[in-house]
This record gives structure tokens, sequence and C-alpha cells, in this order.
């Protein structure tokens, strides 16, 4: 593995804490709880799933309004309408906001609505939206491309470090395997591996890592007990229905049945669940 300049455990050893304006952190005592829709589909959908997740006890929203879609002709999201959609939900529950930046272009008007940046699998080598992220200042959650390295993630969080951007989260969301029995394998040795390797947090992200709804509680727990900083989960109203990754989105129901496990389990590993959100 290369030799890591700003990521490496020993820069920091007290851990970096990256904390968002509603008073979200990843990396403190509290876990982040992260939760919302893989798209942002209407208002009515996700200001159900801000109202829902905020209840059941998340403090960050999430949502993607431009969408990595393999097929140039699925949908790609609303776009603008999409982030105006996603600020004002999250304002009216007490929520952060992140959301996936696609494109270089992009990250200044992405930025201006959200409180987080998501760096989606698909770009985590993308060195130039790496070096914009980080010139933005905003925080920034780096997600492992499908078939990277940790080296090479952890090279790809030295990029937007090197753009003086401090506040950069690492999540897990899987890998991809020799077995399609999952979407991916989530690779959850990598927690307390990179907490010897780097001081930056690192959140699970079991929707993605597993492909199936029915696997994102046990995972999301398992992720929390090896040492998360939090979990990226996807909720959706009626995932049936859902424009995309519907088969790995949970029902409102479960993600409360979902957080009340995770507090559970946070408590055995001297973790506990964010304060309850700023919500009115
Ligand atoms: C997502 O979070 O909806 C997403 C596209 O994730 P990933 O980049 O991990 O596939
Ligand atoms: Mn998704």
């Amino acid at each position: 593995m290369r030799e890591l300049k700003l990521a490496r455990r020993e820069a920091r050893p007290e851990g970096t804490v990256v904390r968002l304006r509603n008073g979200a952190a990843f990396g403190g005592a509290a876990l982040a709880i992260c939760a919302g829709p893989c798209a942002v589909e209407s208002h009515e959908q996700i200001e159900a799933t801000a109202s829902a997740v905020a209840r059941a006890g998340a403090n960050v929203l999430r949502g993607g309004a431009f969408k990595p879609r393999t097929s140039p002709y699925a949908f790609q999201g609303l776009r603008r309408e999409g982030l105006e959609l996603l600020r004002a939900a999250a304002d009216r529950h007490g929520l952060a906001a992140v959301t996936e930046v696609l494109d270089p272009r992009d990250v200044e008007p992405v930025a201006s609505y959200a409180d987080m940046l998501q760096i989606g699998s698909r770009n985590m080598q993308n060195f130039a939206l790496l070096k914009e992220v980080g010139l933005s200042g905003k925080p920034v959650l780096l997600k492992r491309g499908f078939a990277a390295t940790v080296d090479e993630w952890l090279m790809a969080a030295e990029y937007v470090l090197a753009e003086g951007n401090p506040n950069v989260v690492l999540c897990e969301r899987g890998v991809r395997s020799f077995d399609a029995a999952t979407r991916n394998l989530l690779d959850l040795a990598v927690v307390p591996l990179l907490a010897e390797l780097t001081h930056l947090p690192v959140i699970v992200d079991p929707s993605h890592g597993t492909g199936l709804a029915r696997l994102v509680e046990p995972m999301a727990l398992a992720g929390v007990a090896a040492g998360a900083d939090g979990v990226l989960v996807e909720v959706h109203p009626d995932p049936a229905s859902a424009v995309s990754d519907g088969p790995q989105s949970i029902t409102f129901d479960r993600f409360g049945a979902l957080v009340a496990r995770i507090a559970e389990i946070a408590v055995a590993v001297g973790r506990r669940l964010p304060a309850a959100g700023l919500a009115v």
C-alpha cells in the first residue's frame, strides 16, 4: 500500500469528526444516520420520506438529483428541481442533506443546495471531480469504487484533502465479486482496517452493499458493531414503485425498527444515536 500523507492515522490520532450544520457528526460518539430514497422523485416522495426518517431518528437526508445510471435511457434524476426538493424537505425536518455530484461543472450548484457532496462509486477515481469537491470546501462522502482497493480509495481521499478540504467521510458500499447472490460484497473488514490506517470517519451502506432489502438491517447492525461511524440506508415510501433501487430500499416501518436496533448495538460498542433533530 502507498504511504498516505494527509489521511494517515498518525496525522490526527484522535480522529477526524466531520460536522454538518444541523449538528450531524461523523466520527464522534454519536452515529450519523443517513437515510432517504435512491433518487428524489417528487415533492410528495421526498417530503414523506424526510418526515418518516427524521421521526425515526435519522439526522441526514439522502436522495439523488443527478443519478449515475448504467443505461443512458434510464431515469437520470430531477437535476436542479431534485436539489430544491431535497433541500426544502431536509430543512422542514431538521435534517442535513447529502446528494451525489457527477460532474465537476455541477459542484458549485450542488454545493449551494447540499450540506455534503457524495462522490459515487463510479466516480471514486474521477480525479478532476475529486479536486473540484476538494476546492469547494464542502464535506464530502466518498464512496468506495466497486472495484477499488483500499489503497486506491485512500488515495482518492488524499486528492480531496490535498486541495485543503479536511472534511472527508469514507463510505463502504460493497465491491463487485464473483457471486451474484448479492448485488455487491459488503466488505465490513475494511471498517476496523480503515480505523488503523486513517483518521477519516467511515460509514457503511448496506443497501448498495447487498442489493436486497431484507439484508439491510442485519448488515447495518454488523457495520455499527464493526465500528462504523454511521450508516447510509435507502428508504422509500413504496419500494415496489421506486424509480431506482427499489429491491434494496426499505419501508418507513422497517427503517424505524432498524434505528431502534442500531441504538442497542451502539451501546455495546460505546456509541449512541444522534440527539433528536432540530425539527419544529
Ligand atoms: C447511491 O447512493 O444511490 C449510489 C448510486 O451509490 P453508489 O455510487 O455506491 O453505487
Ligand atoms: Mn441507489
